[in-house]
């Protein structure tokens, strides 16, 4: 069940929340380290905002050399505090983690909708709208307008100013993405819906083309497309319509988080970047310096980000099904931080739901050791 060498992990707890969530997340790695025998090497570097403000850089380059060789790379999340010295775009773009996420070659990000049934009160759309939702939304994460070139914003000669971004794809890249997307679905529900704006777009008409094309070597692969105007409206009246939502960076940056508000908060998803080699892991929220250092975050975005590094990055899928396991139990024992917890009722902070999801990945494994007995 274990690999049977040491597992190199980088841990990069980045801004804000970022550290207090990771640390959380890390505690759930070193159980398993110190009951279960999986034998890693946790190495924490510092990354983002507060790293670029200190040094000068968001991440020291021998850092993401090693990310490249790494087994798995868990990532906090970045971005400033709110009053403090903004980092320039420009910088973040060359710098950040879009910088990242290309040069480790990153071009598939997946985010699971699955909303727990302890939350069905959490979301504000109604229990029966979000009731056995199962959905991953594929993302493209390294092509596209947040990539192509030209951009940039120019003066005219008339003295008005003209902004430009550039939507673009080749076919190898639409291929890699949809065969991931195919992939997965194989071991789902076998659905794929792909999601483009081809009515108006000569990108969505090839990205739809190749799609289709990538779609007659899965023949047991249900194939649909959407626009994404229609994608969006579904996703809120009717997700159980989705299984594997396949989209462009882009599109996939919107419904991902549209499809948060199905869960009931930000702080409970997690995040695959998958590539040819090591994938990063991250929950989807960002650094919320709005509640940063208050011990108040909800850690499980974080703690199921765990789950996703242990089954996409390393192959463990009971493992991760262990820790997926504990997080639905504390929820259904009422377990609540503050952004999912009834307005006057009682909330645990970041580090005691972190103890809660860890008590309960031992008293199962514990359990389950007296069965076998
Ligand atoms: P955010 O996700 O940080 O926060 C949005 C809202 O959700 C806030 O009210 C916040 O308090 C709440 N929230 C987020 N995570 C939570 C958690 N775990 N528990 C409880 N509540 C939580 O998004 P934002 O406010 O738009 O951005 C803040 C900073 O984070 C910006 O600098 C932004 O650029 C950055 N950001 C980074 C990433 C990333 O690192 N991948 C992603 C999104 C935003």
């Amino acid at each position: 069940m274990l690999p049977n060498r040491r597992q190199n992990l980088i841990v990069l707890p980045g801004d804000g929340i970022g550290p207090e969530v990771i640390r959380q997340a890390v505690r759930v790695v070193d159980w398993f380290a110190k009951h279960r025998g999986f034998d890693c090497d946790i190495r924490h570097e510092a990354f983002g905002a507060g790293a670029y403000h200190r040094t000068g850089a968001f991440l020291k380059e021998e850092v993401l050399a090693d990310m490249m060789t790494a087994d798995a790379v868990l990532f906090g999340a970045m971005g400033g505090a709110i009053d403090a010295e903004v980092v320039p775009a420009d910088i973040r773009r060359q710098f950040g983690l879009l910088r990242v996420r290309k040069e480790m070659g990153l071009f598939a990000n997946l985010r699971p909708v699955k909303p727990f049934a302890a939350l069905a009160d959490a979301s504000s759309l109604r229990p029966e709208v979000t009731r056995g939702v199962d959905l991953v939304v594929v993302r493209e994460l390294i092509g596209g307008i947040y990539f192509g070139t030209p951009r940039g914003i120019e003066t005219l000669p008339d003295g008005q100013r003209r902004g430009v971004n550039t939507q673009v794809y080749t076919t190898s890249e639409i291929r890699r993405i949809g065969k991931a997307a195919f992939e997965l679905a194989r071991s789902r529900h076998r659905r794929v819906t792909s999601v483009d704006k081809a009515n108006v777009l000569e990108v969505s008409q090839l990205w739809r083309e190749t799609v289709t094309r990538v779609g007659q070597d899965y023949p047991d692969v249900r194939l649909d497309h959407l626009y994404v105007d229609t994608a969006a409206m579904r996703l809120v009246a009717d997700p159980r319509a989705f299984d594997v939502l396949l989209t462009e960076n882009m599109f996939g940056d919107i419904l991902s988080d549209e499809a948060a508000v199905l869960v009931g908060s930000l702080g409970l998803l997690p995040s695959a970047s998958l590539g040819e080699g090591p994938g990063l892991f991250e929950p989807i929220h960002g650094s919320a310096p709005d509640i940063a250092g208050g011990d108040v975050a909800n850690p499980i975005g974080a703690i199921a980000t765990v789950a996703l590094l242990l089954r996409h990055g390393l192959g463990l899928a009971e493992p991760a099904a262990a820790v997926e396991r504990a997080i639905s139990s504390a929820l259904e024992q009422g377990a609540r931080t503050r952004d999912i917890a009834e307005p006057a009722a009682p909330a645990l902070g970041t580090r005691a739901m972190g103890s809660r999801i860890a008590g309960l990945i031992a008293e199962a494994h514990r359990s389950s050791a007296s069965v076998a007995r």
